[in-house]
């Protein structure tokens, strides 16, 4: 069992969207869309899309203003629900400097994402980890946060099996 399951598109769009933004010494940010599951009790979250604003320049700085982060979510909210999904938590790049959640993030985090089932998901885009480049999810806890279980969701393209 793992604390939250992300599906392998939304790992390889926020992947190369950073590594994008990384490219030009920038950080950067997304939601994660999807649903939500109970299991004897305890919630998970299902990331099942990579959201983020289409200006990129945006999507860069408003992670350093408060109030440009809740707009970023309200705007995207209505591109959730249409598509019948919530926010199960964000993305954002750590370019160069390692996995944690920094005193802004844990903020944000409590803000924005304070269910037990939301998630934070920090990538390194300039740090190779095994498959990809070095990610972690977090979750808040007593003491601030901490590192949280999850599973990549592989998702057999097209129609039926091919030898
Ligand atoms: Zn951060």
């Amino acid at each position: 069992m793992f604390e939250a399951y992300v599906e392998k598109s939304v790992v390889e769009a926020a992947e190369g969207f950073f590594s994008t933004m990384a490219a030009r010494g920038l950080e950067a940010m997304g939601l994660l869309a999807g649903r939500v599951f109970t299991w004897r009790g305890k919630r998970y979250a299902v990331a099942e899309d990579f959201v983020t604003a289409k200006n990129k320049a945006s999507a860069v700085s408003v992670r350093f203003s408060e109030d440009g982060f809740g707009e970023l979510v309200e705007k995207l909210e209505k591109t959730a629900r249409k598509r019948k999904k919530i926010f199960v938590g964000w993305a954002h790049s750590h370019p160069g400097y390692g996995c944690f959640l920094s005193g802004t993030d844990v903020d944000t985090q409590r803000k924005y994402f304070p269910e037990p089932f939301h998630v934070a998901m920090v990538i390194d885009p300039l740090k190779r980890d095994g498959e990809g480049f070095m990610k972690r999810l977090y979750k808040l806890d007593e003491r601030g946060y901490r590192e949280a279980s999850f599973a990549v969701i592989e998702r057999a393209r097209g129609s039926g099996f091919h030898g």
